[in-house]
């Protein structure tokens, strides 16, 4: 079994970017990379309040209390009785404003767990706290799984449907379509079931709600049965990922690459069924070979020729991982090096033009060095989903968490919007109601709905104000 850390330990290491004489890169490498302003605390608290911030630490605030209720009528009760602002939050893996307020932040990592498993239909209803791995595990022991996962599952269920989160998979959708049903607590700390047959309107607007309908406790899911899968990596020129990928994206499971900035290779992924023995998932080593990235950047950005021979020398080709487990073992990683991201979808037909664009781009940024990740995702009909319109390319650029990251807005923004794109609701985007009325047929219905539900704005912030075109009021 191949694994990446022997891609990285034959590729960009301390040895080959020590080799260039200190004098060439004395300049640069006193060059700071970090962007104005940045701050990597929390904000203080007004005595007796408290503070928050989500994975990446560009969204803030200072909630007068962070509640954890801990039954679904708790919750209800709290709702019902607040005379502040309220806003649901999951694992604060979102990169928007659609969590922070300066009333009360209601984590609901209390209401967890296996709640119902129906073994004829295969039908799983879990609090929606649950963690993806959490679900996933608990979905695996009874012998079934969800079809796909996004690229890390520490996310609760109720973050992963409400912005849309999805894998990747030519003919695999967003995680949101699993949902049969779901219970919700409105603005007057009611409790609604929630199915198609019950309120189609609510429950077509419901799966992805960013959270402004109300606050979710419960989901029940459709599963398939468990299955595995075998993974492979290969490290291909871009050139040919190019060529190819449209082709390839039909061809497997699930398809995806990482292009990494100047060095003109992409990491290829694609899962298949496997059946039989398992090896096991091989180590990732994805953290190190990003601060070797990170390292080149710094020691070479300014000489770009330089600092693409020297990956391209260094980068082993072909296949550089194979193996195979679970699916829910093998979909999801780990991201322990913290970023910010921008990530549009565009319909398929307009990705590989647009992905060229996004590469020359980013190929021009000295200062480059996250890889864009790119993936595919089938159509679904949620109101608010950005997959609405047919099977997609989606499109995801990172910068770190400390570095600038205000140029996704003024050089690709324009870009995918020209393009039909959609942004990710929980991904960086400046999107406000005018535009988002012009690219969603039900966004204005989704508006007066969550008027409807809540109109005494209970549920806003700052952020949802904008998306929704009202006044905050503070
Ligand atoms: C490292 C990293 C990797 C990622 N990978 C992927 C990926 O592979 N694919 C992808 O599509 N996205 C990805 N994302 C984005 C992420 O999946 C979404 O932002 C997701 O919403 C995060 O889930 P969460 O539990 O952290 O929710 P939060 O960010 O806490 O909340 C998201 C939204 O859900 C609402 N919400 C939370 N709980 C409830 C509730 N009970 N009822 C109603 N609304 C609620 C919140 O108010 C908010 O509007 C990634 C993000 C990070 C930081």
């Amino acid at each position: 079994m191949l694994s990446r850390r022997r891609m990285i330990q034959t590729g960009v290491g301390a040895g080959v970017v020590s080799a260039i004489p200190i004098t060439q890169h004395v300049a640069w490498g006193e060059k700071s990379f970090t962007r104005p302003g940045y701050n990597p605390n929390y904000l203080e608290p007004p005595e007796g309040e408290h503070t928050w911030a989500n994975w990446s630490g560009i969204q803030k605030s200072t909630p007068k209390e962070i509640a954890l209720p801990l039954s679904d009528e708790e919750l209800a009760d709290l709702v019902r009785r607040t005379t502040v602002r309220i806003r649901p939050v999951g694992s604060g893996h979102s990169f928007t404003g659609l969590v922070p307020s300066e009333g009360i932040i209601v984590d609901l990592s209390g209401l967890e767990g296996l709640r119902q498993f129906d073994p004829k239909t295969g039908n799983a209803t879990f609090g929606a706290g649950t963690r993806l791995f959490q679900a996933a595990t608990e979905l695996a022991e009874r012998g079934r799984a969800f079809p796909n996962l996004p690229d890390i599952d520490v996310q609760t269920l109720a973050g992963t449907f409400s912005t849309a989160t999805h894998g990747t998979g030519a003919t695999l959708t967003a995680l949101h379509d699993y949902i049969v049903s779901f219970d919700i607590v409105t603005a007057n700390g009611e409790i609604r079931r929630i199915s198609k047959e019950s309120d189609l309107d609510l429950f077509q607007a419901g799966k992805v709600s960013l959270g402004a309908l109300g606050i979710i406790t419960q989901y029940t899911l459709k599963t398939v049965p468990v299955f595995s899968l075998r993974r492979i990596m290969r490290i291909d020129p871009i050139e040919e990922v190019l060529a190819t990928m449209e082709e390839r994206a039909d061809l497997h499971r699930n398809y995806e690459f990482f292009y990494t900035p100047h060095t003109g290779y992409a990491a290829v992924l694609t899962h298949d069924l496997h059946e039989g023995p398992v090896s096991g998932r091989a180590e990732s080593g994805d953290d190190d070979f990003l601060l070797q990235l990170k390292d080149l950047r710094d020691t070479f950005g300014w000489w770009p020729w330089l600092r693409s021979s020297i990956a391209q020398a260094a980068f082993p080709t072909g296949v550089v991982e194979d193996s195979s487990d679970l699916s829910h073992n093998l979909l999801a990683t780990a991201r322990p090096h913290k970023f910010n991201e921008m990530e549009y979808h565009l319909p398929r037909e307009n990705g590989v033009g647009v992905l060229r664009k996004v590469i020359e781009k980013l190929d021009r940024r000295k200062d480059s060095f996250y890889p864009v990740e790119v993936r595919y995702v089938a159509e679904d009909n949620a109101w608010l989903s950005p997959f609405q319109e047919g099977p997609s390319l989606s499109i995801a650029i990172h910068s770190a968490a400390d570095e600038p990251y205000d140029y996704f807005f003024s050089e690709f923004e324009p870009m995918y919007l020209e393009n039909g794109g959609h942004p990710h609701w929980g991904k960086l985007h400046s999107l406000g109601r005018s535009e988002l009325s012009a690219r969603y047929p039900r966004f204005d219905r989704f508006a007066e709905l969550r008027e409807t539900l809540d109109p005494a704005d209970k549920f806003l912030n700052p952020h949802l104000a904008k998306l929704f075109g009202v006044t905050y009021d503070a």
